[in-house]
């Protein structure tokens, strides 16, 4: 199998990937919680891990991928508190709270399939998990890292951060967390402001809640991860994986939480993406800044200028590596647009460009496509850069084109090296980038295939110096609002306005 590396948090050092069980890979990603449609930020984050996931199965990797859904409505404020954004959200829309997880189950889901993410092999809820939550709970008190107080449960920092290491993946000590925190009030129940609840006591007026050994409440949100990366994958495995935002405190208090119930480190790589930003500010929800995917489709943004279709998106998001900050504009999408044409022009010339048989073999030529053809690998390989394995991809798409308009002689090339390129060419572009030609979509593939047809004829009569009927066929598609656009490669493209 290929060597892959993996930028590991743990460190952050580039770290030569070795599964635990060999052939076989564990990875675990941190869903979404599901009280409102997902954004652009987060599509970033589960598409970098679908990349994850196709190229572990590319290399030949059986892989369990587990990625849950948070469907218990806590997420953690800037003080450090629990806030119930499901049951909140419940009540702005006069539904159930289980109505909402529903809802916005669904429409994450919808989300992921237009994007063409791949489904992962579990995904397990939150809510089906409470009874695991509760028995980690107990282990962590049995080992003495927790404390009870008024029905809710705490995990004591300060105990657990002297004779183990505390905040590792977020890099801070435990003296800086302090700072930021607020200074505890007199109703907290806490010994120590950066203790988190493990479990969380509540009333009434929540409308999800769970009885527990402590009274009712609800889990803390870092246990549901815990208990279900290890419940899946077990005690010990392969890959765990989020956004950067998540290292602290969710991940930071996931380890201590199995090391206090289990006395074991349940990861072996950590990986964590960079964020989606928008203006250089980060999207969020909270900023008001987020923009939603069906905004981006349809251009219906104040911010946009046109709409642009979710292969041109996923390529715009492919384009930089998963751990640099990405910035969505413009400028940048409408590059994108013209990149991904491209390259998915190149995809559907492949069953139009064939060896003719004869070989008048060219060293250097086919040491070219060659080294081509072994760079798809290489930059993957490099942890998943798949900026780089699009360069490579525009270069075999010169060729292509090329190829097709008998600008290269292909006899050049051995039939072995040129079916080669043809096949890492498709299986780059479709499986391991999943990206896929959105030609044949919404018109079933009628129009597209009269415009191939027209656009042929166009091309023999070029060939043949015929520019009546070229110049014909370009002016009558013009009049019909198409406009074709004969590429610096080679190619040709078209586009309607
Ligand atoms: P949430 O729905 O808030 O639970 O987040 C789901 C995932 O999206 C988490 O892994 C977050 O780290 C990630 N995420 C949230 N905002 C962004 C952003 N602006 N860019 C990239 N990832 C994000
Ligand atoms: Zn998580």
């Amino acid at each position: 199998m290929e060597t892959l590396h993996i930028t590991n948090t743990l460190n952050r050092k580039k770290e030569k990937f070795e599964p635990l069980v060999e052939g076989h890979v564990g990875l675990y990603v941190c869903g979404p919680t599901v009280y409102s449609t997902a954004h652009l930020g987060n599509v970033r984050t589960f598409l970098s891990f679908d990349i994850v996931y196709r190229y572990l199965k590319h290399l030949g990797y059986k892989v369990r991928y587990v990625r849950n859904i948070t469907d218990v409505g806590h997420i953690t404020n800037s003080a450090g508190d629990d806030v119930d954004s499901i049951g909140n959200q419940a009540k702005l829309e006069n539904l159930e709270p289980m109505e909402i997880v529903q809802k916005y189950t669904i429409s994450f889901h919808d989300t992921m399939k237009i994007f063409n993410l791949e489904a992962p092999s579990i995904e397990p809820t939150a809510t089906g998990h409470i009874v695991e939550q509760i028995e980690m709970v107990q282990r962590i008190i049995d080992n003495g890292y927790a404390y009870e107080k008024n029905g809710s449960v705490y995990f004591d920092v300060p105990k657990f951060a002297k004779e183990h290491s505390y905040g590792k993946l977020s890099g801070r000590n435990i003296d800086e967390q302090q700072d930021g925190y607020r200074e505890l009030d007199a109703q907290d129940e806490k010994n120590d402001p950066r203790d988190f609840a493990i479990w969380k006591g509540v009333d009434e007026t929540f409308p999800m809640r769970w009885n527990s050994p402590w009274g009712e409440g609800v889990p803390g949100w870092h246990l549901e991860c815990s208990v279900m990366s290890t419940k899946y994958l077990g005690q010990k495995f392969d890959i765990h994986g989020g956004g950067m935002d998540l290292k602290f405190p969710h991940h930071d208090c996931e380890i201590a939480q199995s090391i206090g119930a289990d006395g074991t480190e349940p990861v072996r790589y950590w990986m964590h993406t960079n964020m989606l930003t928008m203006n250089g500010q980060k999207m969020s929800k909270s900023l008001g800044n987020s923009v939603l995917p069906l905004e981006l489709i349809s251009g219906n943004h104040e911010l946009l200028e046109q709409g642009y279709s979710p292969m041109t998106i996923r390529f715009f998001m492919l384009q930089s590596h998963y751990a640099s900050q990405l910035d969505l504009s413009n400028d940048a999408l409408q590059a994108a647009e013209k990149g991904y044409k491209r390259l998915a022009n190149a995809f559907d010339l492949l069953d139009k460009v064939e060896h003719n048989g004869k070989e008048n073999i060219s060293d250097e030529e086919e040491k070219a496509v060659l080294k081509l053809i072994q760079d798809c690998s290489v930059y993957m390989n490099d942890d998943f850069n798949t900026a780089q394995t699009l360069a490579v991809l525009f270069e075999m798409s010169n060729k292509i084109n090329a190829i097709y308009n008998k600008q290269f002689d292909i006899s050049l090339l051995s039939k072995a090296t040129f079916d080669k390129m043809k096949a890492t060419f498709a299986a780059f572009f479709t499986n391991v980038l999943g990206l896929k030609s959105e030609k044949s979509e919404g018109s079933n593939g009628v129009t597209d295939g009269l415009m191939d047809l027209i656009l042929e004829i166009r091309k023999s009569a070029r060939e043949n110096k015929d520019w009546t009927i070229s110049d014909k066929i370009r002016d009558e598609l013009k009049a019909l609002n198409i406009v074709v656009k004969d590429e610096k490669d080679g190619g040709t493209t078209w586009t309607v306005g």
